[in-house]
C-alpha cells in the first residue's frame, strides 16, 4: 500500500485497525545472492539499493535483535555534508542529496528538518580551522558560511555569546542544509521499502561464523537459526565490525567505544538549529517532541557494553549550562550508549576485503548516521559490482597500508 494522504483518509474510516504490517517476518531461505550481516539504517540502505539500483533482489538482512535497535536508534540525529576533505566531502554531500528526496523514495516520511547545524569556534585556531573548512566546503559545492559572534547571536540568541565565557564564541561554520532526521524511521522506511521489492528481513538472527570454501571464499553465514548460504556477504554491524570480520580471519585497524547521549524533559520550542561545541564539548538540538537531545564524545575506554560513565554526561551537561545559562534549571529524563567503531583516520570503511565474496561496510565512529542514504547507495554498488563505487574507493582498507589516510580527526575537530 502507498502511503498518502487518500490511504490515511481510507484506513480512519476503520479506525485505523487495518494497516497492513509494514514488512514481512519470513524463516530464513537455504541461500541467497548476498546476505547482509546488520538491520541497522546501513544495512537495510544497502540491500534497498541493492533491490532498487542493480536488481539483485534474493537479498537477506539478517539482525540479532530488532531494526534499528543498534547505532540507528541510539543516535542523535545530526545529519551534515560539511567535512574538510573532498573524499568526505563527497560521500557524505552524495547522502544529504540522497536524504533531501528520500522520503519520496521510500514513500516514507524520515522528518528531514533542514534547520541549520553550526560548530562554534572558542579560540583562534578554531576561526582559523572553520574559515578553511567553510571555503573547501563551497569549493566542493557544498553551502557552508562563516559567522562571526554576531552572526552567531542573530542565528541562535538564547546562545551565550558574552565575553566573560570561560571560551568565548568567535564565530561558527554554519551549514543551512545541514540538520536532522527521525533515526528509527530511516530503518523503517527502508526495511519497508526493501522488503516491496523482495528483500528477506530477518530479525533475532544472529551470525556466529563466516563459512568459506577451499580457496577461501565465502560460501555463506552460521547463525543462531541454522546455516544460509550466499557467494557475497556484507559486514554492516556498526560497533561490532571488527568481531565480524574476525570470524573471517581479517584484523581490522578499529576501537569499539561507548558513546553516550541525553534528552531532557520537553519544552515549548527554543532551539531552531543542531549547535555544536568541540572545544567546551557538548552539542545540542531539540527534537520534535520538545526535549533537547545531548551528546559530546566517546567514553575513552574501549567497551562492548551499550553504557557509559557518568563524569562524561556531567561533564557534557555543565558545557551546555556555561553555553546555555536559560537550560540550568532544565530535567533530564534518559540517557543512553551506543558502541560506535572509530577507525585510526575517523573515516569509515567500505570496501571489498581479502576474502572473496566478503564486503565491509563499518568504522563510522561517531558520525555515520548522516551517511546512511550514501553508503547504503555505494556499498550497493561495491557489492554488486565486486568494485568500489568512485565515491567510496578512497574509504577501501587499503589505505591502511598505503598511509592514504582522510583523517578527519584533526581536520575538522567535531564529532558527529
Ligand atoms: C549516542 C550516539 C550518538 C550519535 N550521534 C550521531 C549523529 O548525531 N549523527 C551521525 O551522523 N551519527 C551519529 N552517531 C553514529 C551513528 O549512530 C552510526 O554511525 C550509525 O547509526 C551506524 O549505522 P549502522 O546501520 O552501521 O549501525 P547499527 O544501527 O548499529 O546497525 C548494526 C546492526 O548490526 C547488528 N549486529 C551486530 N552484530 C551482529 C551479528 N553477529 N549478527 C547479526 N546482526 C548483528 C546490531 O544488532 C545492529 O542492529 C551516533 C552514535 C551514538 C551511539
Amino acid at each position: 500500500m502507498r502511503y498518502s494522504i487518500w490511504s490515511l483518509a481510507r484506513n480512519a474510516l476503520s479506525h485505523h485497525a487495518d494497516w497492513p504490517r509494514q514488512w514481512r517476518s519470513p524463516d530464513p531461505k537455504l541461500a541467497y545472492d548476498v546476505i547482509i550481516v546488520g538491520g541497522g539504517g546501513h544495512g537495510l540502505a544497502t540491500a534497498y539499493y541493492l533491490a532498487k539500483e542493480h536488481g539483485i533482489t534474493n537479498v537477506a538482512v539478517l539482525e540479532k535483535g530488532w531494526l534499528g535497535g543498534g547505532n540507528t536508534g541510539r543516535n542523535t540525529t545530526i545529519v551534515r555534508s560539511n567535512y574538510l576533505f573532498d573524499e568526505s566531502a563527497a560521500l557524505y554531500e552524495l547522502s544529504l542529496k540522497l536524504w533531501e528526496g528520500l522520503s519520496r523514495d521510500l514513500n516514507y516520511n524520515v522528518m528531514l528538518s533542514q534547520r541549520g547545524v553550526l560548530n562554534l569556534a572558542h579560540s583562534l585556531q578554531d576561526v582559523r580551522a572553520g574559515r578553511r573548512r567553510a571555503e573547501a566546503n563551497r569549493l566542493n559545492g557544498i553551502d557552508s558560511d562563516w559567522l562571526d559572534t554576531a552572526g552567531v547571536a542573530r542565528v541562535c540568541p538564547i546562545l551565550n555569546t558574552s565575553l566573560s565565557l570561560r571560551y568565548p564564541v568567535m564565530g561558527s561554520t554554519f551549514q543551512p542544509r545541514g540538520g536532522t532526521a527521525r533515526h528509527d524511521a530511516v530503518a523503517w522506511g527502508y526495511a519497508r521499502a526493501a522488503d516491496a521489492r523482495g528483500v528477506d528481513i530477518i530479525q533475532n538472527c544472529e551470525v556466529t561464523g563466516i563459512r568459506r570454501d577451499g580457496s577461501g571464499a565465502v560460501t555463506g553465514v552460521e547463525t543462531t537459526r541454522g546455516v544460509i548460504g550466499a557467494k557475497k556477504v556484507g559486514i554492516v554491524t556498526a560497533g561490532h565490525t571488527s568481531v565480524l570480520a574476525e570470524m573471517a580471519g581479517i584484523r581490522l585497524p578499529i576501537q569499539s567505544h561507548p558513546l553516550q547521549a541525553l534528552v531532557s524533559e520537553p519544552i515549548k520550542p527554543v532551539l531552531d538549529q543542531v549547535i555544536m561545541s568541540g572545544a567546551i564539548h557538548v552539542y545540542v538540538s531539540q527534537s520534535d517532541k520538545g526535549e533537547l537531545v545531548i551528546g559530546a564524545g566517546i567514553d575513552s575506554y574501549n567497551s562492548y557494553a551499550q553504557r557509559g560513565s557518568f563524569h562524561v554526561l556531567e561533564h557534557q551537561t555543565a558545557a551546555l549550562v556555561e553555553l546555555f545559562p536559560i537550560f540550568a534549571r532544565l530535567r533530564m529524563m534518559r540517557t543512553w550508549a551506543g558502541i560506535v567503531d572509530t577507525c585510526p583516520d575517523a573515516s569509515p570503511i567500505l570496501s571489498t576485503t581479502s576474502v572473496p565474496g566478503l564486503y565491509i561496510n563499518g568504522g563510522w565512529g561517531t558520525g555515520g548516521f548522516k551517511a546512511t542514504p550514501g553508503s547504503g547507495f555505494v556499498f550497493a554498488h561495491t557489492i554488486a559490482r565486486d568494485a568500489p563505487h568512485p565515491v567510496n574507493a578512497p574509504f577501501s582498507l587499503d589505505r591502511f597500508t598505503t598511509g592514504a589516510l582522510i583523517d578527519e580527526h584533526g581536520a575538522a575537530a567535531v564529532a558527529h
